[in-house]
């Protein structure tokens, strides 16, 4: 698949790249990697995202080059959709009739492109792209290993997550023998609070409930208004209800707009929240999982809970 990918990229010459709407670290960093990676193949390439770059993100190398729209305009030859499982989830228009490539590494990634590289053994995308780079002979410059070792970091929950085996760490000591500082991604990344993720943090805890080895939390839009917060200010409050010792699922909703809720869902490993996702619309991982419901909150915490309690009887 690796070469086939390649050589769709060797015979184009100008490309779009994209990944899903509300970008994490792998969306954001492989896109800014693999961007320069065609660049010094000699190609033109741009990054449209449907959202901006969230601020713990912008120091990364090459944020600038990102191009917040609602459309893909231009005559790319291809467009790349990373880390991403659908057109849908990019939340962009124009890129239906383009000719697509996807990259991606989820358990729920779905072949929707003319070529699909898609590998859930992968611990991250960042990790085909690196091996992309390899194979198109690229040299990783400090800036693309400090983009990829990012993307690595972050999705494996700072190497934590299952699913972190020799071949992350492997990979990890690649990109810092590239130039990647791993003290100084990791301060960009998680000592880089805004005030208002603190303050919603505190509102996100005091909503906690919890049923046998499940935990959940919500933020209502009045608390997102409160705490003057924006929606990136949400990611990883999840982590928080499932750092306490016997929860084994956690799950934390976010009241939309239009009232409808976003859930993210998180397990220790013994429930494959991913499946949860995936019947309610939504995909992701077997221990990250996210979907979208509609409310009122005390319906979606039922439906899920009615989910999580078939997976995993709790006493
Ligand atoms: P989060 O809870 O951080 O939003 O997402 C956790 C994981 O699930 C990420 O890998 C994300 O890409 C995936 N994910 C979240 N929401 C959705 C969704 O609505 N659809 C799909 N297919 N994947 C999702």
């Amino acid at each position: 698949m690796l070469r086939e990918v390649l050589e769709n990229i060797e015979r184009r010459s100008r490309f779009v790249l994209t990944s899903h709407a509300r970008p994490d670290g792998d969306a954001i960093g492989s896109a800014l990697a693999c961007c320069e990676i065609l660049r010094c193949m000699g190609k033109d390439a741009d990054v449209v995202l449907h959202d901006a770059v969230p601020r713990i993100y912008q120091p990364l190398p090459f944020a600038d080059r990102v191009v917040q729209a609602d459309r893909v305009n231009g005559s790319y030859d291809a467009a790349i959709i990373l880390e991403c499982d659908s057109i849908q989830r990019t939340r962009l228009e124009g890129l239906e009739n383009r000719f697509l490539i996807s990259i991606d590494h989820h358990v729920s990634g779905r072949p929707f492109a003319h070529v699909n590289w898609i590998e859930p053994a992968a611990t991250a995308t960042a990790e085909l792209v690196f091996r992309l780079a390899r194979e198109a002979g690229v040299k990783i410059t400090p800036e693309i290993a400090t983009c990829l070792y990012t993307a690595l970091m972050t999705d494996t929950g700072s190497f934590m997550f299952r699913g972190t085996n020799e071949h992350t760490f492997a990979l990890a000591r690649e990109l810092a023998l590239a130039g990647a500082d791993p003290a100084h991604c990791a301060r960009n990344i998680y000592f880089a609070h805004s005030t208002a993720k603190m303050r919603l943090l505190g509102a996100a805890l005091s909503n906690l409930h919890r049923e046998g080895p499940l935990a959940w939390i919500w933020i209502t839009r009045e608390q997102m208004e409160r705490s003057q917060a924006k929606e990136e200010d949400c990611e990883g409050l999840v982590n928080y209800a499932l750092s306490i010792g016997d929860v084994e699922i956690a799950v934390f909703f976010r009241e939309m707009a239009d009232g409808r809720y976003r859930v993210s869902l998180r397990s220790k490993g013994a429930l494959n929240v991913a499946q949860i996702a995936e019947e309610l619309g939504g995909g992701g991982h077997e221990c990250a999982s996210g979907c979208s419901m509609d409310g009122p909150l005390s319906v979606a915490v039922a439906r899920i809970l009615e989910k999580v309690r078939a997976g995993f009887p709790v006493e």
